[in-house]
């Protein structure tokens, strides 16, 4: 890439010097000097300003003078004093408040932007799918575990923790009475062997588990 650089001047300001009498006509009262500043610039943007000129002109014979030279003695206090109080343009920094104010934009763009919008939507639509996968499985949801085939007992299960892929749940031992409320509560607290609430399952899979397969059964308790 190539990058065009330079430099450039711009007024800030100009102003009359009426107490000085004009060093080549001698007239007073027709002197005025303007202040410029100078940038560097890329692109002929600004980048940031480096320094200050002033030039004085006299109205009388045209007289035109620049502080890049000596000026006259008589000049020099006056002529400072303004140029050094001539205010700083904000033009002059162009190009880094365009990009600051095009990073601000690409940030609010990111946070509120239309992309943020149609992101979440996304989500929202997967988050309904990966719904349809588990089953709408909930924290704390109980479950009914058939036992193998052939017998009659079954195990109760509680999950215990839900992340974005996983479930986990503890189960009980095999029970044999029809469970209530009660009972089944007092299963899922003291009939979990110790580090059994291990059982996880991957989420995707939760909805062929309970419907599909039918090896959890939702737990429908009977007061
Ligand atoms: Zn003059």
């Amino acid at each position: 890439m190539i990058f065009i650089y330079g430099t450039g001047t711009s007024r800030l300001l100009s102003a009359p010097l009426p107490t000085l009498a004009c060093a080549h006509c001698g007239t007073q009262g027709q002197l005025s000097v303007t202040v410029f500043s100078r940038y560097a610039s890329l692109f002929w943007i600004p980048v940031f300003p480096f320094g200050k000129i002033s030039v004085t002109v006299c109205n009388h014979c045209k007289q035109t003078l620049t502080s890049k030279e000596p000026l006259p003695e008589t000049y020099r206090l006056p002529v400072q004093t303004v140029q050094q109080n001539a205010p700083m343009a904000f033009s002059n920094f162009a190009l880094p408040l365009l990009l600051m104010a095009g990073m601000v934009a690409v940030f609010l763009l990111a946070q509120f932007g239309p992309d943020r919008k149609r992101g979440s939507a996304e989500k929202a639509a997967s988050a309904t799918t990966m719904q349809d996968d588990d089953a709408g499985v909930t924290l704390g949801a109980r479950y009914k575990m058939r036992g193998t085939a052939g017998t009659t007992g079954y195990a109760l299960m509680e999950v215990t923790r839900l992340t974005d892929d996983t479930v986990y749940y503890k189960t009980t031992g095999m029970l044999r009475n029809e469970p209530t409320a009660a009972n089944a509560t007092v299963a899922l607290r003291d009939s979990v062997p110790p580090n059994s609430d291990k059982g996880r399952y991957p989420r995707k899979m939760w909805h062929f588990l309970v419907a599909g397969q039918g090896m959890f059964r939702p737990l429908i308790l009977t007061e």
